[in-house]
Parts: structure tokens; C-alpha cells; sequence
């Protein structure tokens, strides 16, 4: 059988599996030393009340005879569809049709999933820094090239620095689609209306595809900050959306998300004619999707109940609180601290112009503080270094006296 060379010959994703290891030779070297970790960008309060009690009844529902639930409709069921609908969309002046949303197991997934659309050779842009996931799974398709010295051959990355206040420089030519994250993983920056409006009316110009992350859109608390790339003019005609519960409403071990797919999206044929981005993905859905499992949608509709809402925006706050902590104690250490507000993650620059690895490992030996070089989310992140604000607020105060003071060292 000859195999996926594309897949068989992807460089390790080392990052996690490097910063574990640091960490068990420091523990080893330093029993007893306990360590603060805000590397992994994985929620860690407990499930809301309200949602896991839905997602027990959706189970117990499921031993009656008309409770029971087999395969279900692999876009998702009408309930959640109907609450995402209004609440999600509706409510901010954006209105979408049924048919035009599709309910997954997760943003990951689709992110992962929807260069299946893409023509083999079509050309891809991502920010960069970027999260892994986007450039992964059109690398295992063949589509970016060869990877030589820390670069895909055929991948087109767009700086987000401190220097251009982490808007990208839009490219002259024409990519097919552009890979957006907002508010960003992992800079945990966004961008304003205007600068938005600007990405979708360059994206119109080229007939460019973009794929809007919105992850963690929940996160943003400025009311001028779009939570949906629909709100911008346009971007029917040429946006993806994705959305998802885990960082919502703390779903990373439940699994639900949903993917937005507008009926106004056309690609284009090799041999010309329109096609419909919504039909392809409808189609690829039947056969290759068999939906989300009842509970679990039962449970995600919970998050929309009064009690729901409660619980998760106490999560939420109580998350950001943290960031805010963290974002303050380094304010006034030249590192240049910048989001933590709209998101859950701070980034910054090392002190010293330090490589984002040396720095993990100042931190580890003088500060027992596990965070995430820059590097590993591409070149754009070298010399800088990103930190988490899913700890517990008493480790996330220590942690931020204890970085103010490692710093200061310096
Ligand atoms: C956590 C995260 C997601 C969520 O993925 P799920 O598969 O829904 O858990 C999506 N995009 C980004 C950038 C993330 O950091």
C-alpha cells in the first residue's frame, strides 16, 4: 500500500509534547516545587449545573421507547439550530436560515474539515502567528508543499506583530482562502469593525474565501467588537463561520460546535460555472457526518436557559478576571502585554529579546511558571510568549506576582 506522503512526512507537532517533558525533567530535578501551569488552552472549572443536568435528562430520556433517539439529522437538531439562530445571530441583526448552519462535535473538526472544499492546489493564507490546526490539515492534504527550514513551501503567511497592531497586511495577489482567528489563539487580540469590514471587502475584491474562528467570541466585552463576521457588509458572499461551545461554556469535554455556511457562497469550477459552498458542504456532511449525539445537543441548549446563561457568564468572568490580573502585573515591564481582555489569553514579548524557549525555561527554573513559547505557533511567534488565564484565580495571583518579580531580574 503506499501511503499519504504528505501525512507520513509532517513534522512533529512537538510543542505540547516538548513543554511536557521541560516540565518533568525541572519536577524531577525539583520535587516538591509546585508549579503554576498556564500553557494549554484548556478550560478548567467544572461543567455548569444546568447544562450537565439537560445533557442527564437527554440520557434518561433516551431509555424510553419515545425518548429514544437514533441517528439524528446530521446538520443538527431544529431545537439547538432554533436558540443558536436567535440568540447567537438574530440578536445582533444577522439572520440566517436553518439550512444554513450545521451543528458538529467541534470547531477543531470543521476548521480542520472544511479545506476539503478547496481545490487541490488552491492557495492558502494564514495570520501568523496561527493556531496549528489550520495549517495541519491543508499540509496533510498536499496542498502547501514541501516543508523546508520552519516554512511550507506553498503557504502564504501574514505577519500579526506588535508592529502592525496585529492587523494583517492584506496580500496583492489573490489567495483562495484566508484562515481568521477572533478573537485570536493566540494572541488573544482582535480587530475593530472598521478593520474587519476591510478584510471582508478585500476578500469580495479577490474572491477570496474566509474562515471566521470565533471560538471565543464570549469573551469579548466591548459591544462594538463584532462577535460574528456577519455583521460586517458583504460577508455572506464570502465567509465561513465557526463556533463552538467548549470555550463558551466549557464544552471541551462535552463536544459540540457549529459551522455556518451561508447560501450566498460560491467557488468557483476548474472547468468554470459557480458552485455552491453549501450545497458541497451539506453533501459531504451526508456522507461522511453522522451528527452530534441527542445529549449532547440537549446540552448545549441548556446553555441558552436563564440558569445556563448565569453559570456560564460567572465562568466567563471569572476567567477574565484572571486575564485582567495577569495583563496588569505585566503592564510595566517593557514586555508589552497585549490581549487578556476579549480573550482569554495574554501575549507577550520576552524580555530581553530572550527566544520564547529560553524564556520558558527563566520561568520554569526562577518563577515555577509553565506558559507557551511563541514559536510554537510559527516564526510570527518567535520572541514571544503566550499565558493562559484558565488557572485558578489563587495560582493565577501568584503566578502574576511571581512573573512581575522573575522579570524584574532581568
Ligand atoms: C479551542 C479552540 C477551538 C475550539 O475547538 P473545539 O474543537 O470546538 O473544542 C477552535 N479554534 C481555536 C482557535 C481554539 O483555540
Amino acid at each position: 500500500m503506499r501511503v499519504n506522503d504528505h501525512l507520513a512526512t509532517m513534522p512533529a507537532g512537538y510543542l505540547f509534547a516538548e513543554i511536557a517533558k521541560r516540565v518533568r525533567d525541572h519536577e524531577a530535578a525539583h520535587p516538591g516545587s509546585p508549579l503554576i501551569r498556564m500553557g494549554i488552552g484548556d478550560v478548567t472549572l467544572p461543567l455548569a449545573g444546568a447544562v450537565a443536568k439537560a445533557l442527564a435528562e437527554a440520557a434518561m430520556d433516551m431509555t424510553t421507547p419515545e425518548g429514544f433517539h437514533g441517528y439524528g439529522p446530521e446538520g443538527g437538531y431544529r431545537f439547538l439550530k432554533e436558540l443558536i439562530l436567535r440568540h447567537d445571530y438574530a440578536a445582533r441583526g444577522v439572520h440566517l436560515e436553518e439550512d444554513e448552519l450545521f451543528i458538529t462535535d467541534g470547531a477543531k473538526t470543521d476548521t480542520a474539515a472544511l479545506q476539503e472544499l478547496f481545490a487541490p492546489d488552491a492557495l492558502i493564507a494564514v495570520t501568523d502567528p496561527v493556531y496549528p490546526v489550520y495549517v495541519d490539515a491543508n499540509a496533510m492534504a498536499g496542498r502547501l508543499g514541501a516543508y523546508q527550514d520552519g516554512r511550507w513551501q506553498r503557504l502564504v503567511t501574514l505577519p500579526v506583530t506588535h508592529e502592525n497592531g496585529f492587523m494583517p497586511q492584506l496580500p496583492r495577489h489573490r489567495v483562495d482562502a484566508l484562515y481568521l482567528c477572533l478573537p485570536n489563539n493566540p494572541t488573544g487580540t482582535v480587530l475593530t469593525r472598521t478593520q474587519l469590514q476591510a478584510i471582508v471587502d478585500w476578500a469580495r475584491e479577490k474572491g477570496t474565501l474566509l474562515i471566521f474562528d470565533a471560538a471565543y467570541k464570549a469573551f469579548i466585552q466591548d459591544p462594538d467588537i463584532p462577535q460574528s463576521i456577519y455583521e460586517l457588509e458583504g460577508a455572506r458572499e464570502v465567509a465561513i463561520e465557526c463556533c463552538s461551545f467548549s470555550k463558551t461554556a466549557g464544552f471541551t469535554g462535552v463536544r459540540c460546535a457549529w459551522t455556518v455556511v451561508p447560501r450566498q457562497l460560491m467557488g468557483r469550477m476548474a472547468k468554470g460555472g459557480d458552485a455552491s459552498l453549501n450545497a458541497m458542504w451539506k453533501r459531504r456532511l451526508g456522507s461522511k457526518f453522522n451528527g452530534v449525539s441527542y445529549p449532547v445537543q440537549r446540552a448545549a441548549a441548556a446553555v441558552y436557559s436563564p440558569e445556563g446563561q448565569g453559570q456560564i457568564r460567572q465562568a466567563l468572568a471569572y476567567y477574565q478576571q484572571n486575564a485582567a490580573l495577569l495583563l496588569k502585573a505585566l503592564s510595566d515591564t517593557g514586555c508589552e502585554p497585549v490581549g487578556g481582555v476579549h480573550a482569554p489569553y495574554v501575549w507577550m514579548k520576552t524580555p530581553g529579546g530572550m527566544s520564547g524557549w529560553a524564556f520558558f525555561d527563566y520561568l520554569l527554573r526562577e518563577a515555577q511558571v509553565v506558559g507557551t513559547p511563541g514559536e510554537g505557533f510559527g516564526q510570527g511567534g518567535a520572541g514571544c510568549f503566550r499565558l493562559t488565564a484558565f488557572s485558578t484565580l489563587e495560582h493565577t495571583r501568584e503566578a502574576a506576582a511571581r512573573l512581575r518579580a522573575a522579570i524584574n531580574k532581568l
